[in-house]
């Protein structure tokens, strides 16, 4: 465990569904969550996409659309105030398929499960806003091809996205802030780890204790729109370290 003597000079912040479910998002893998309800298999695979395209793009398309009815909280606004005002490095991952950081403010969220309002030609690759609900009769504006736009998220089976840029990050930084996330999901659950090795501090702001608290330096239980503000100026006051 490093010794608090300096203010970190880079933090890497990773964030899953606790801080977007205290703005009313409704999140996948919690008791009553959308896995409880759905089967996943049937909407989240690319086999599901194939097998079933409407069911698929209509499960996204409710997902995309509740996004209208949801706003920042404070923590999303804390951490946009961190990144602008820090004299040091953020780098801010996020689990999360919304866009509540960019509405936060945040300029650079690293999407690591990709990003409902985007979508994605299984085709060709190609990349378009989708602020609106998807079809199986979209065509791709690159190659013309019809039935292949997707929700540009990051399906079961498939890679998550951005990781060497990911992991380099994090091998840069001097502190590691998990923010409400349960600690189940790999590649992301073995972030603290991969921080420990690395000798980085680590911290967690969580609801309640997860499975994965006691790799952390320091565990804080709560809500994510009172403790992420709170830390935020902690550091942003030169009170951490
Ligand atoms: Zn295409």
């Amino acid at each position: 465990m490093s010794s608090r003597t300096s203010a970190p000079a880079s933090i890497f912040i990773l964030t899953g569904a606790g801080i977007s479910a205290e703005s009313g998002v409704e999140t996948f893998r919690d008791k009553g969550g959308i896995w409880s309800k759905v089967r996943l298999e049937d909407v989240a695979t690319p086999e599901a996409f194939m097998r079933d395209p409407e069911k698929v793009q209509a499960f996204y398309n409710a997902r995309r659309a509740s996004l209208k009815e949801v706003a920042p909280n404070p923590a999303h606004r804390a951490l946009a105030k961190l990144e602008a005002d820090y004299a040091g490095t953020v780098t801010l991952v996020t689990q999360n398929i919304d866009d509540l950081h960019e509405r936060a403010g945040c300029r650079d969220v690293i999407h690591m499960h990709g990003e409902l309002l985007i979508a994605f030609c299984a085709a060709c690759g190609a990349r378009e806003p989708a602020r609106e609900a998807l079809s199986p009769q979209d065509v791709c504006p690159r190659c013309g091809k019809v039935g292949t736009m997707r929700p540009d998220v990051v399906w079961f089976g498939e890679m998550p996205y951005h990781l060497d840029r990911i992991l380099a990050a994090l091998g840069e930084a001097d502190l590691f802030v998990s923010i409400g996330t349960s600690g189940a999901v790999y590649p992301a659950a073995g972030f603290v780890a991969e921080a420990k090795r690395a000798g980085i501090e680590t911290l967690e702001l969580n609801l309640e204790p997860t499975e994965g608290s006691f790799q952390f330096d320091e565990a804080r239980h709560g809500l994510a729109s009172v403790l992420v503000p709170a830390f935020v100026e902690e550091v942003l006051a030169g009170c951490w370290g």
